[in-house]
């Protein structure tokens, strides 16, 4: 039996009643690195200058500018070159005039010198290798140097006491080398949720046992902890519930440390009672249908843990595609909620659809499909053929899904459509 579309709740309304369970957890302290994708709780404040000094851009000479006023090709100025200074040393006499430092790219800039000439614009690259100017020497400049030409100056980058880092920012790669070229070892990041998932089914079998005649092999729980890593949370499989209510019990009591505890399967019309009984005897749970194709039935709740916390639980359907397109529209937004992110939303392209895509039932239809660029730059989506809810590989081979809209049947070829993009 069809439900009336009526008696469904968007996904929109779905995913503001699970969101109204979540906030984001405790802050913990870690290494940067292992912070990746974790949200800063506190402001990153400069120790000290960077750079820490002034220092050369550029491998070239350490002048005073007046020196090299006026010179040209064919007017070279001849200095002195006083010492050969690599990047680490600092030099602490001075340039005096007619001299020059040999200075390498970072090297601090030695006193009394205030440009650095690069070695492009002196006699240095017309001589052999092995026979650059060392102290002592003579090196002639070509071209005159404005003061301050080719230096970085003390605290350009950086000011000491300055916020690096606003708080509420997400551990990227760049804020991992800004951190550590502060100095700086570890952050303070709220902490990952631990999401508890375990798949329920008399028929389903863990990977790597003997596969019994009628049985499956159990794809969601693996998928979903797939999902839960690839958006920043920590899985733990609880393994497979049998639809018993003493199996189901007690494995969904092994979960209730989690922040958040996710199930998949038992949550359609025509399952055993006894999964939709044990959800409900354990914790407060609703069942909903969703105006959304695939992943149309699902159950949301909290179950009362022994230390009195309540853990939202999601109930996600059993079907393959349909758990794992259900996992990404309402799971990956609670994990962003717990990690401290707000950008949950997925950006939505427009694609000009190449296949017929049917949309018979006034629901949100997720298609999966390939979305690439054609030939004349815009972009095209493909199916990835059959869409049934159980062909995983439909899931595989996508890289976007389809968002088309509830009142629209169908799109033709050559329509633009909605996508949204899957890409961790
Ligand atoms: P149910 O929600 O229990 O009616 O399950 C719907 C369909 O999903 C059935 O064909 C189940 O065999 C299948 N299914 C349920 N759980 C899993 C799982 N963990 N892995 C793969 N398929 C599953
Ligand atoms: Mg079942």
């Amino acid at each position: 039996m069809t439900l009336p579309v009526s008696s469904m709740i968007s996904v929109e309304e779905a995913r503001d009643r699970i969101l109204a369970f979540f906030s984001r957890l405790q802050p913990e302290r870690k290494p940067a690195l292992d912070a990746l994708g974790q949200v800063l709780c506190e402001d990153v404040v400069a120790p000290f200058d960077i750079p820490p000094l002034d220092n050369t851009a550029m491998d070239g000479y350490a002048v005073r500018a007046k020196d090299t006023a006026g010179t040209s090709e064919s007017n070279p100025r001849e200095l002195r070159v006083v010492a050969d200074l690599a990047a680490g040393y600092i030099l602490e006499t001075a340039v005096g005039p007619g001299e020059a430092v040999r200075i390498m790219t970072g090297a601090p800039m030695p006193p009394g010198a205030d440009a650095v000439v690069p070695f492009e614009e002196t006699d240095e690259p017309m001589r052999a290798v092995g026979e650059a100017p060392t102290k002592g020497a003579s090196v002639r400049v070509f071209k005159a140097a404005n003061t301050g030409a080719n230096i970085r100056f003390r605290a350009e980058d950086v000011q000491q006491g300055s916020v690096v880092i606003p708080a509420g920012r997400m551990v990227r790669a760049s804020e991992v080398g800004v951190l550590a070229s502060l100095g700086l070892e570890s952050v303070r990041v709220y902490r990952r949720p631990v999401v508890a998932i375990l798949s329920t089914g008399d028929e389903i079998t863990e990977p790597g046992q003997p596969l019994l005649p009628g049985r499956i092999y159990d794809a969601n729980a693996h998928s979903v902890a797939g999902l839960v890593r690839t958006y920043g949370g920590i899985p733990k499989l609880l393994g497979i519930a049998k639809d018993t209510v003493e199996d189901l019990t007690a494995k969904i009591r092994a979960g209730l440390d989690a922040d958040m505890l996710v199930t998949s399967a038992g949550v359609s019309r025509g399952d055993f009672d006894v999964v939709k009984d044990v959800l409900a005897r354990e914790g407060a749970i609703d069942f909903w249908t969703v105006r959304m194709r695939p992943g149309k039935p699902l159950a949301f709740g909290a179950f009362n843990a022994p230390d009195r916390r309540k853990v939202p639980h999601l109930g996600l359907p059993g079907n393959p595609v349909s758990s794992m397109v259900s996992f990404e529209l309402f799971g990956r937004p609670a994990i962003f909620t717990m990690l401290g992110r707000s950008d949950w939303e997925r950006p939505i392209l427009r694609a000009i659809t190449r296949d017929r895509v049917i949309n018979p039932d006034g629901r949100r239809f997720y298609a999966r499909c390939i979305v690439s660029k054609g030939d004349d730059g815009r972009l095209y989506a493909d199916l990835t053929g059959p869409q049934g809810s159980g062909i995983l590989t439909s899931m595989s081979a996508a890289n976007a899904l389809t968002v088309i809209p509830e009142n629209q049947a169908a799109a033709e070829p050559g329509d633009e459509i909605d996508v949204m993009l899957l890409d961790g």
